[in-house]
């Protein structure tokens, strides 16, 4: 026996803490604050259910004392220090025995004794004592119920209520410490140690003479976070029975469906609004409140924080603050950054005819229409044609990424929410159902039979709704994401608070438009390449590629001129008064040349040359690494003419645009740099190139030129390149790469198992390295200030649009980051979090005077 009683009745003034107690029980006190009806209620502290654990109880026959009234029966709930930890399952009616159902029996009559005595003894031998559930299937009264336990035990069942109160607070207190309950909350953020508190509380029947029942209720609309009263309650019920049996429960507001709570009990409908609305104003947060009616007298149970989803979730934290109840910042902190992704995708119109041919897992948000395609190579032609696919596979392996990138949906027979296909498309941003079983796929056919015999082939058109899993024949009218005003407040907030710019990773209008929708600071990169990539275009690109002469390859690029000029012109208008970076060409040329052999065909026809000598020439121009090979700055040392032609289209652009009205500020990067040689060749031609322009037009305008960082040598090397950059971006995809030595292509056949045995902590791809890679980027910025202190720092890897990321460049001093546009409001809330969280450390650790 403890030597303190290591419990303490919840009474306003008692010393509870979320940190001792945990968060049930605190917030049962700050119920009880409000004087709301709760029935008294005793906390166990973290150590106490510690030390029960290791076999020492606390001196229950006082505890039991505590509390008035006959019989006594109590309840036990978990409270662990934050909600979504998790707990055992509470245990109600401790106290049950067969005096208790003899004086019920008189009270409340005997059928309500009866199931309060069974449901007692059921729960106390399955969740306590570990018994089979079905060994009790039909045990259908309590003397039946007490002969299997007691055939099963082999022990009569206990009366006294000590020794009940034991068992139960023994086996919480020990499932608290089994692994997979320790897994599961560690999953949750909590850390090794985690206490568990436990409450118990005398019972308030929801069962016997008059109105009785338990219901639970909650303020809002768990999807959108809208008012509105929703929950159940069921008479003669106990805990959350409402919640599990609907078909008995009735509804709580007037309801034209059936019977409710405000037409049957008036009174204590209007209590229970009133509780609501004090609930959110006091504990500054929407509640779930539990409540029992006893023959007419309201309780409240418990009170949880509102399970919602990411729509709601952001609805509700800006309501509190634009109410006044929470601070903005708060509101700011509240919102999990990485539910913002959820609500920025296209959903189906909810007016629109659907017509289901599939089900699954929804596993990534968002819903997509497009022709179906069976692999990659199908994908990615489709996407050459700017066709929308839907890439349909049995499940996904890394090889089908490449597919996926193409794609404009992801739908798996196999898997569930967290197998490779979900969590690459959530990754992607990509609509994905995954698990439909009933699709036969033969890849060989070419075809998809659906769970209702029929058969769809490659190219038929079907709609993938990763947000309901369902999968809907041909193509079903959709609306762009709901970016309503709590989302639009909520990016207002965060613009306000944040210290740390967010641009986006755009190459198109399309990307642009969306970007500035979402109030980007500028572009970070625009990868020209992908300008190249058009039907169209593609053709005078391998053009230029094929020159052998300088005047054939300058008629080439005379050709590409007006187009880079047309594009950059839009993009230049689109983003007025803001920066956009424009990186130079970086992929390897070859990456333009067609490899299967119709490819090489068509390109021979369209060059008027010889297949054999198109062949040979696409043969030769093959590396061993293409990655290390030449590609980057080295084309622009090697080939300068296709970096000037671009920087002309860059500065004829420019004028353009100006002369439009827009306020321009280009920014050129150069990529793959490795040594301030590379620099200045290649900046000495872009000036002479903005000289001529200058000239020819008359015009004066500014520009920039910087470095991507994205060798481990130009981070070491960043001193003497800041000589020459106005700014350096840090590509860590690239810098990642070359820092592991890892292909950024092929590091999926491995990662896994490099991850699961602990030899990497996470993808260093989709998670940025710190150790390593984080090292380099603070070594290259610290040497680039010091050589340049004007210098501007910005990150534009992947990296760009996670939080921990944002986080680690925001201390690094760094300028901005970039992402793609769908991340954009996502870092946009990280950065804002990653400044509060900052501030409220300097705060905490500030010196007192
Ligand atoms: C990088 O390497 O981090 C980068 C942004 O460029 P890319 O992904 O185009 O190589
Ligand atoms: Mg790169």
């Amino acid at each position: 026996m403890l030597d303190t009683p290591g419990f303490v009745e919840i009474t306003p003034t008692a010393d509870i803490r979320v940190a001792r107690h945990g968060n049930r029980a605190k917030c049962l006190q700050r119920l009880i604050r409000m004087d709301l009806p709760v029935p008294q209620t005793v906390a166990l502290s973290f150590d106490t259910v510690r030390g029960i654990a290791e076999g020492h109880l606390p001196d229950l026959a006082t505890l039991i004392a505590l509390f008035e009234g006959q019989p006594k029966l109590l309840s036990v709930r978990s409270s662990s220090e934050a909600a979504d930890w998790g707990g055992p399952n509470a245990v109600l009616n401790i106290g049950m025995n067969d005096r208790a159902h003899a004086w019920l029996s008189n009270t409340l009559g005997e059928k309500a004794a009866d199931r309060i005595y069974l449901r007692f003894i059921r729960s106390f031998a399955i969740e306590v004592m570990r018994l089979d559930e079905e060994a009790f299937a039909e045990a259908e009264t309590p003397a039946i119920a007490r002969d299997v336990y007691e055939a099963e035990i082999d022990a009569p069942f206990p009366q006294a209520i000590a020794d009940q109160l034991a068992a139960v607070l023994r086996s919480m207190a020990r499932a608290w410490e089994g692994t997979s309950a320790r897994l599961l909350r560690q999953a949750q953020g909590a850390p090794a140690d985690a206490g568990l508190g436990l409450v118990v509380q005398r019972m308030a029947q929801g069962m016997g003479p008059g109105q009785s029942g338990a219901g639970v209720v909650q303020f809002v609309d768990p999807a959108t976070g809208d008012p509105q009263v929703t929950g159940r309650y069921m008479g003669q019920s106990m805990g959350r029975e409402a919640l599990r049996r609907r078909e008995k429960a009735i509804y709580l507001t007037r309801d034209p469906r059936g019977a409710s709570l405000q037409e049957m009990l008036p009174e204590v409908y209007t209590e229970l609004l009133e509780i609501g609305a004090r609930c959110r104003e006091r504990l500054r947060e929407e509640m779930q409140v539990e409540f029992t009616i006893d023959q007419g007298r309201l309780a409240v149970l418990d009170a949880v924080r509102c399970p919602r989803e990411a729509r709601a979730s952001v609805a509700i934290a800006t309501a509190l603050a634009r109410d006044g109840i929470i601070p903005r910042a708060e509101a700011l902190l509240r919102v999990a950054p990485g539910t913002l992704s959820h609500l920025l995708h296209r959903q189906i119109d909810p007016a629109a005819e659907r017509r289901v041919i599939a089900r699954g897992v929804a596993a990534s948000p968002g819903a997509a229409a497009g022709r179906i395609v069976f692999d990659s190579a199908a994908a990615q032609a489709a996407l050459a044609r700017d066709e929308p696919c839907i890439l349909v596979r049995r499940e996904t392996t890394p090889d089908d990424v490449r597919g996926m990138h193409a794609a404009d949906a992801v739908l798996t027979e196999r898997g569930g929410s967290t197998s490779h296909a979900a969590m690459i498309a959530r990754g992607l941003g990509l609509p994905c159902v995954t698990g439909a079983t009933g699709l036969t796929i033969s890849y060989r056919n070419r075809q998809v039979r659906l769970p209702d015999g029929s058969t769809l082939t490659e190219g038929d058109v079907i709609t993938v709704d990763g947000s309901s899993g369902q999968v809907l024949s041909g193509k079903v009218a959709t609306n762009e994401p709901a970016l309503d005003g709590a989302f639009g407040d909520l990016m207002a907030w965060s613009d306000a608070v944040r210290d740390i710019g967010v641009r986006a990773n755009a190459d198109t209008v399309a990307d642009a438009t969306l970007s500035r929708t979402f109030g980007v600071d500028g572009i970070g990169l625009c990868r020209t390449e992908h300008m190249f990539f058009d039907e169209g275009r593609l053709t005078v690109m391998r053009e230029m590629i094929f020159a052998e002469t300088g005047p054939d390859r300058a008629a080439a690029l005379e050709r590409l001129l007006p187009m880079q000029r047309a594009d950059f012109t839009e993009l230049f208008g689109l983003m007025s008064g803001l920066p956009v970076c424009i990186r130079l060409l970086d992929p390897p040329l070859h990456e333009f040349l067609p490899s299967g052999p119709e490819g090489v065909q068509a390109l021979a026809e369209a060059l008027d040359r010889p297949l054999s000598e198109v062949r040979a020439r696409i043969d030769a121009m093959q590396e061993y690494n293409p990655m290390l090979g030449m590609r980057g700055v080295r084309l622009g040392i090697a080939l300068p003419e296709i970096y000037e032609m671009q920087a002309r289209a860059i500065f004829e652009a420019t004028v353009a645009a100006q002369a439009a009205g827009h306020d321009v500020h280009p920014e050129i990067m150069i990529p793959l740099v490795t040594a301030h040689r590379e620099v200045e060749l290649v900046k000495r031609r872009i000036d002479g190139v903005a000289g001529a322009v200058r000239d020819e037009s008359g015009t004066d305008f500014r520009y920039d030129v910087g470095v991507m960082v994205e060798t481990p040598r130009a981070a070491l090397r960043a001193g003497e390149i800041a000589e020459t950059s106005a700014f350096l971006s840090f590509g860590t995809n690239d810098l990642t790469q070359m820092t592991y030595g890892l292909s950024r292509d092929d590091a999926g056949r491995f990662m896994s198992a490099y991850v699961n045995e602990g030899v990497y902590p996470e993808d260093p791809f989709g998670t940025l390295d710190i150790d390593g890679v984080g090292e380099l980027l603070l070594l290259g910025a610290s040497r680039g200030r010091k050589a340049r202190p004007d210098i501007v720092l910005g990150l534009c890897g992947e990296h760009g649009g996670q939080a921990d990321s944002i986080a680690f460049c925001r201390l690094a001093g760094f300028d901005y980051v970039s992402c793609s546009p769908f991340r954009v409001p996502v870092a946009k809330l990280a950065a804002a979090q990653a400044t509060l969280m900052a501030s409220k450390h300097a705060a905490a650790h500030k010196p007192k005077a």
